[in-house]
């Protein structure tokens, strides 16, 4: 049949769902890996019991048997049929599950899909490498009674591809938003140390602007808004000595620097004025 591009995206998907599996036979908790199918039901996550039995009819499973027992898990041989064939019959015949069974011995886990509808398909199946499908079926040819199983999805191996590949992506996205975030915290740090305390601000000096009482080599605008000073506004004058609106210079020293705008003093060294002699307001 010739491969067409919707089959082609039927087998990307189904690897993309296959997941492994074990068959645990009860009796002696011995485990045997094997590969879920691509189509049909998962495992629960509790798992499933059953009886493991090869069809004595017909072990390639392709045709409907009668069932050993009840809860029968269906143990049938590669080849002869599509897979989705042996599980389709092996369901008829009244099996709660399907294993197919490798006898090459290179192919090793192989996951099995079917090209098509396999809605129909209401029971799991799983494939096993040539090595496991020969020790279980020598294991259930040994007793007399169908030998107890429980099918399991593996613990560590029962994340699909596609939860791979998600957190493949995903987590370099968790990465850049932490650097991020790290990135806007350090920035938020310098920033806080660029600027100066409200409370260490607010105990600056104030006076009111009088014209009368305007001194020596004092300007009558303000370097922050241009404005000229109005009689009676309040003023803050810096540890510098120079002069601003209380509310322009409040803004300036504690949301954008803690640096006089004229002269570039830090504000919060709080050093000695009274010598200072700024060059800027000799006349
Ligand atoms: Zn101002
Ligand atoms: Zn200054």
């Amino acid at each position: 049949m010739k491969t067409t591009s919707v089959q082609w995206l039927v087998a990307i998907s189904s690897l993309c769902i296959s997941a492994h599996a074990t068959i645990m036979v009860v009796a002696t908790n011995e485990t045997y890996t094997d590969r879920m199918a691509a189509f049909g039901p998962r495992l629960p996550e509790k798992g499933v019991f059953g009886y493991l039995a090869e069809p004595a009819e017909d072990p390639t499973g392709c045709h409907m048997v009668e069932a050993p027992c009840s809860d029968w898990v269906a143990l049938v041989r590669r080849g002869s049929c599509s897979f989705i064939t042996k599980v389709r019959n092996m369901q008829l015949s009244g099996a709660i599950a399907v294993a197919v069974g490798d006898t090459e011995p290179q192919s090793g886990w192989i996951t099995m899909y079917a090209p098509g509808d396999t809605s129909d398909i209401k029971i799991p199946s799983m494939f096993l490498a040539q090595n496991e499908y020969h020790a279980l079926l020598y294991l259930s040819k040994l007793v007399d009674s169908p030998m107890m199983v429980l099918l399991q999805l593996d613990q560590w191996m029962t994340w699909p591809l596609l939860d791979v590949l998600m957190i493949l992506f995903v987590s370099p996205s968790i990465i850049m938003v932490f650097v991020y975030i790290s990135w806007r915290l350090r920035q938020k740090h310098r920033h806080h140390l660029e600027i100066a305390p409200l409370d260490v601000v607010s105990q600056l000096e104030t006076r009111r602007f009088s014209r009368e009482k305007i001194r020596h080599n004092e300007t009558e605008e303000c370097a922050i808004c241009l404005e000229d000073y109005m009689e009676g506004e309040i003023l803050r004058t810096l540890p510098c000595r120079h002069n601003f609106h209380a509310f322009c210079v409040d803004a300036w020293l504690t949301a954008h620097k803690k640096l006089c705008p004229i002269c570039k003093r830090d504000i919060t060294l709080g050093f000695d004025a009274t010598n200072e002699v700024t060059p800027l307001l000799i006349a």
